[in-house]
């Protein structure tokens, strides 16, 4: 199988760094292997060389509906036409809004915003307010955006700051505890009376995608209410994705306050906040919430395509069984090529990488695992036609198909045997 030529991606990736830093236009793309795209169908990529890719990274997760879906673009272009933002209200927002509501099921009110980074911080604002309290709880490994008091590295199991410019005394305010150990969680709640609020990625996609052990999410769920602390799903990538009404749904847990981004908007830039009316309702009432582009005219009405796409059509149990599958597949083309490949995660959201097969229940656990080794046959995936990024978690979306399924497949044990042989 042909290893994809990509001259006119290299043509244009030297001049964009005398246009914006490194290249790219967001940090997490300098580790990629510097592919530019021309345009995305379905499950499919084409880039500036005409290459065609197999994509599982789906944009980092917003693609569920596959790329460029028609009744999304459709719908924003149409509603694009009558103006984009007001400031001031605008009559597709209630209708987004109801949608929403009643996809996520639990949830009494919700704001809309642009990027899960924003939305996070108007969660944890929230919890201040609400509390009285100025802590937070999150555990090792997860993501909750790039901003200074949010944005860490775990070294060792030292969680520090992860950029240079981002002061150790931002994260004074977090304890930082592993994933699945009610134990840790239990013991800081009985100690401090300070806490506002537990933030927690229902699934640790952003690590290894670490799932809840059973109950483990209940028992998180009935300390809060024990020591009156908010809990918080940040659920960016597991909304509308595990289900339509996301982790909550899917671990039959609610939380007080959820973080929605990427799934909710056929591949549109809209992120929500969305929890119970007595929380919600304090941004009328003293706490700060804002944004020109919050419930944007597009926002409105990709919301509205993407969630009616995804109730008119439910594309859940496909995806769970092309993942499944997927996942399957990965694992005997390891095995049978004597490598260690291991996979771990739900089937929409997966995580790929070399080492120790067993399962891994918190951000140590990850150590164990050759991430490194990974990251460089992720790169022989791309060459081989196969997107994927280097940090090993692997996305499908309602687009990808038997036929998709074949072709990952041919194309991952070829790159698996130059790797090897490599
Ligand atoms: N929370 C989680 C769980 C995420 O995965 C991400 C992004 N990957 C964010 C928050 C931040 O979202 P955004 O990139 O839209 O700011």
């Amino acid at each position: 199988m042909s290893v994809r030529v990509r001259d006119r991606s290299a043509e244009l990736g030297a001049r964009a760094v005398g246009i914006t830093p490194g290249g790219v236009h967001s940090n997490v793309r300098l580790a990629g292997p510097g592919v530019f795209f021309e345009r995305g169908e379905g499950a499919w990529l084409f880039d500036a060389d005409g290459n065609d890719y197999v994509d599982y990274l789906l944009g980092q997760g917003p693609n569920f509906l596959g790329h460029a879906p028609a009744v999304v673009n459709n719908a924003v272009a149409g509603a694009a036409r009558r103006g984009s933002v007001f400031g001031a209200q605008h009559s597709l927002e209630n209708e987004a809004g109801e949608l929403f509501l009643d996809s996520v099921g639990w949830a009494e009110r919700v704001r809309f915003g642009v990027t899960g980074t924003e939305v996070d911080q108007a969660a944890l604002r929230l919890a201040r307010a609400a509390t009285g309290r100025s802590k937070f709880v999150r555990f090792e490994g997860t993501y909750h955006g790039w901003l200074d008091n949010m944005l860490v590295t775990t070294v060792d199991g030292v969680t520090g700051p992860a950029s240079a410019g981002q002061l150790a005394h931002h994260l004074d305010d977090t304890y930082f505890l592993p994933y699945n150990d009610i134990a840790a969680l239990s013991a800081t709640l009985a100690e401090r009376d300070d806490v506002a609020a537990v933030i927690a990625e229902p699934v640790m996609c952003n690590s290894g995608a670490i799932v809840p052990r059973d109950g483990y999410l209940q028992q998180v769920r009935q300390l809060c209410d024990r020591h009156g602390v908010v809990l918080i799903f940040d659920e960016v990538i597991t909304g509308f994705r595990l289900a339509l009404g996301g982790a909550a749904e899917r671990f039959g847990v609610t939380p007080d306050l959820g973080v929605y981004g990427k799934a909710m908007a056929g591949g549109w830039p809209v992120a929500a906040l969305a929890g119970k009316a007595e929380l919600m309702d304090m941004f009328a009432g003293g706490v700060n919430h804002s944004g020109t582009f919050n419930s944007s005219v597009p926002a409105c009405a990709a919301v509205t395509a993407a969630l009616t796409a995804l109730r008119e059509d439910p594309p859940y149990k496909r995806v769970e069984d092309h993942g499944a599958k997927l996942m399957a597949g990965i694992r005997e083309l390891g095995a049978s090529h004597g490598v260690p490949v291991r996979v771990q995660g739900l089937p929409m959201a997966f995580h790929v990488s070399f080492g120790d097969p067993d399962q891994v229940w918190d951000y140590a656990g990850m150590a164990r695992l050759d991430q490194v080794r990974y990251a460089r046959f992720a790169e022989v995936l791309v060459d081989h036609g196969v997107w994927v990024a280097p940090r090993g978690i692997w996305y499908v979306s309602a687009a990808h198909s038997e036929r998709e399924l074949e072709v990952v497949l041919q194309r991952f044990e070829a790159a698996l045997g130059d790797f090897v042989a490599g």
